[in-house]
């Protein structure tokens, strides 16, 4: 699918790593690319357009982005007509030092700044890209899909670049979500997950006071959706009122991912979370006292500045009171431009933080073991995702991974599994006959 020769544009590749609101980004740049007549193409080396979606979150991330970029300099040196663009938390408000650095780089867009893009491609084509670009929806939605409701965050962790990236909150309309969600049921899409870095603060900055209780409730009466999730809150916007939808509505899944991020108060207050460890659990039991069987994920900072042996331990003992589902644990890596970098040492050697990783993983699949082992036996409802490896693939209610042999079609649908075999990652078992 080569472009005509002559610089016009037929097709599109976009790269992707990070979090889901990355994925979400991708997919509505692909719906917008797509409607400006261009189609996908299977690998960089084929497309017309190459897009890479960046993340900084992490160093190893960052790598992945600057080893990616490397590649696309031969991809522009071989066709250089050929467009090449980065998008996401990599690319801040001020461009010059990246432009430098990656010259062959012919477009920088900060996240869901897609207009740049749009632009240039618009002008090759000799359209005016506005004109021809509706609602950005997933295009390549099959049962589950992304809606991003919130961009941005207010809170600046002391630890985190993203509201220097992706900027202060911004929510979107409640209709809007919903006639998005309405369109994307009606292309077959069962399971929305709603998108944003603080999702439970979402209406927090609209005018006529809608918050995520709302917008769950207005999204329950969609017809052909069967589920709704969200990610990722923050303990100090988790409501009573959000609680209570999620144990009230039959669509809203019983999962909450809730990052602690420390279990100690010193630490915590080092990181800007604007919680106590003590809170964090009040939190926790509302939760648990509210929605029967809710299943629970956290996300989890080892080695962070200042952190000593016994703030790990407090941070330790908290998982092992909690019991959570799933724990994503990471070692913590010093970002240029955040509060750390400019005001705390990054004290813990990488030996330490590593070893402390290693025992957060060690407990969690433990736990996991146990909780799951607690599922032998019981028939659970399963939205059915796929196939792999000749099995069918689906999630339960509560986020946990299900495979199952069976000859039938299961796609899309939702499937009674009865579990005859589990472990700490993912559950396998038998569809009852229907
Ligand atoms: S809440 Fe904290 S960690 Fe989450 S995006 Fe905002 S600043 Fe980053």
């Amino acid at each position: 699918m080569p472009g005509a020769g002559d610089g016009t544009p037929t097709s599109y590749h976009i790269w992707t790593i990070g979090c889901q609101m990355n994925k979400a980004d991708s997919d509505r740049l692909a719906s917008a690319l797509e409607q400006l007549g261009l189609r996908p193409a299977p690998t960089a080396q084929n497309a017309d357009v190459v897009v890479f979606n960046s993340c900084v979150v992490r160093q190893s991330a960052e790598d992945k982005v600057v080893g990616a970029l490397g590649m696309a300099k031969s991809l522009k040196r071989h066709r250089p007509e050929r467009i090449v663009a980065l998008m996401g938390c990599m690319v801040g408000p001020k461009k010059d030092a990246l432009e430098a650095r990656f010259g062959h780089v012919d477009v920088f867009m900060q996240p869901q700044q897609y207009a740049p893009l749009l632009e240039l491609v618009g002008e090759r084509l000799g359209v005016d890209y506005e004109g021809c670009i509706g609602p950005l929806t997933d295009v390549h939605a099959d049962v589950t899909s992304y809606i991003p409701i919130i961009q941005g965050c207010d809170l600046f962790c002391s630890f985190c670049i993203i509201p220097y990236r992706r900027g202060r909150q911004v929510s979107r309309t409640l209709p809007d979500i919903v006639r998005e969600a309405e369109l994307l049921s009606a292309r077959g899409v069962r399971e929305v997950t709603l998108l944003g870095q603080t999702v439970d603060a979402y209406g927090h900055d609209l005018p006529g006071g809608d918050d995520l209780a709302d917008l769950l409730y207005a999204l329950n009466d969609v017809c052909g959706l069967e589920r709704i999730r969200f990610l990722t809150s923050h303990p100090m916007y988790m409501s009573d009122r959000i609680i209570r939808a999620v144990a009230e509505l039959p669509k809203v899944c019983e999962h909450i991912n809730l990052p602690v991020q420390a279990g100690d108060d010193e630490v915590l207050s080092s990181m800007r979370r604007t919680y106590s460890a003590d809170e964090y659990l009040s939190t926790i039991e509302r939760i648990r006292s509210t929605v029967p069987g809710v299943a629970l994920s956290t996300d989890l900072i080892v080695g962070f500045c200042g952190e000593t042996e016994e703030a790990f331990e407090a941070s330790y003992r908290l998982l092992e009171q909690v019991r959570f589902d799933k724990v994503h644990v990471a070692q913590y890596s010093t970002r240029e431009g955040t509060i750390a970098h400019r005001t705390l040492t990054d004290d813990v050697p990488q030996e330490e933080k590593r070893r402390r990783l290693k025992a957060v993983d060690a407990l969690q699949e433990r736990v996991a073991t146990e909780i799951n082992e607690r599922l032998l036996g019981e028939t659970l409802e399963v939205l059915v995702e796929g196939r792999d490896k000749g099995k069918w693939r689906g999630r339960t209610r509560t986020d946990k991974l299900v495979f199952f042999e069976d000859a039938g079609d299961f796609h899309g649908k939702l499937a009674r599994v009865r579990i005859t075999k589990t472990s700490p990652w993912s559950l396998q078992g038998e569809p009852e006959a229907v």
